[in-house]
């Protein structure tokens, strides 16, 4: 273990890609932005920018992920969702995009903001059709979600794997994981993958935990599970948050490290709009800001 560059502060072979959400007020625009400034000397291969339940940021999407394009010269990615649209209006989103020079898209179903997810009379079903239609629009590189603990919609793990290689086949080119915190859990599921015949990238989801309370949260409602070491060592902290904020980096360089020791080379941060503990982690994985990027 001590072998990996995680130790050896090296320069390293890994590639990252960094996940941001539209803020909502000015202040949390500056909080991006500062943190899109941060990260962007590590020369990340792309950054993404979330889509909010039923289309609700899809102008803020754009502003964010165009301005990450244009004004900061990362390759950016627009999370696009099936929600509450027509296929009419999200493939105009789509050519939207195109004409701005955007040329990744991560497809999603999304969930119904009332529950249960229904499609939209007229809509995409789900991320397969969506992907197809959206590859009928452009030839855009399509990134898509993947679950190492299966999707709560899943009857079982097969059909889940079954529906991430329909996937594969309607035209992604690589999977990006729901965030995890069992790294057995991730290469029993990168195997799963590979033995239904998916080649494709499958990038881990990183997710550094700013708010313990909140990574519970959303825990329930996406199917991760919480291991009780990891409850343990945030126990005690709601009140800490520079403590916290170091038991939480030291946690995603362990993650990162298992992943690493286990082959994986690509990494995908939820940065959740701040740098620190996403530069942090790359930083231990050996990146240095890159000269040309500063
Ligand atoms: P799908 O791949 O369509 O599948 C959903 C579930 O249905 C799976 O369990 C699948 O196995 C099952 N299923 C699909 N089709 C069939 C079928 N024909 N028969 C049987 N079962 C089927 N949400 C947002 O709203 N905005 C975002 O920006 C966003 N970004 C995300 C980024 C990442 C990296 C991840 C991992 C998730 C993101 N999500 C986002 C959440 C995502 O929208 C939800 O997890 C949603 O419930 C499923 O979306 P999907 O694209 O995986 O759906």
């Amino acid at each position: 273990a001590l072998d990996s560059p995680l130790f050896k502060g090296l320069p390293g072979d890994i590639d990252v890609s960094f996940e941001f959400f539209p803020p909502k007020t000015d202040k949390m625009g500056e909080t991006l932005w500062q943190s899109v400034e941060t990260l962007k000397p590590l020369g990340p291969r792309f950054a993404s920018v979330t889509y909010g339940a039923g289309g609700s940021t899809r102008e803020r999407t754009h502003e964010q992920v165009v301005r990450i394009q244009q004004e900061a010269g990362i390759p950016a990615a627009a999370h696009l969702t099936c929600v509450g649209a027509t296929r009419e209006e999200v493939n105009a989103v789509a050519r939207h995009y195109w004409d701005e020079g955007i040329r990744h898209i991560v497809a999603l179903r999304g969930d119904s903001p009332e529950g249960r997810y229904t499609p939209h009379p007229g809509g995409y079903a789900n991320a397969v059709e969506l992907i197809a239609g959206l590859k009928e629009v452009a030839d855009f590189e399509i990134s898509v979600a993947a679950y190492p603990e299966v999707h709560p919609d899943s009857p079982d793990a097969q059909s889940d794997i079954d529906n991430l290689k329909a996937k594969f086949d309607a035209g992604a080119t690589r999977a990006i994981t729901q965030f995890f915190f069992n790294t057995k859990c991730f290469f029993e599921f990168r195997d799963r993958a590979a033995a239904a015949g998916i080649g494709g990238e499958i990038v881990p989801g990183v997710m550094p935990v700013l708010s313990f309370a909140a990574v519970q949260r959303m825990s329930g409602l996406c199917g991760t599970a919480i291991p009780a070491w990891m409850e343990g060592l945030f126990d005690g902290l709601d009140e800490r948050p520079e403590a916290r904020q170091l038991v939480s980096a030291t946690i995603a360089a362990e993650l990162c490290r298992r992943l690493y020791a286990g082959g994986v080379r690509q990494f995908h941060f939820y940065t959740l709009n701040r740098a620190e503990l996403s530069y942090a982690i790359c930083h231990m994985l050996g990146m240095r800001p890159k000269e040309n990027a500063a």
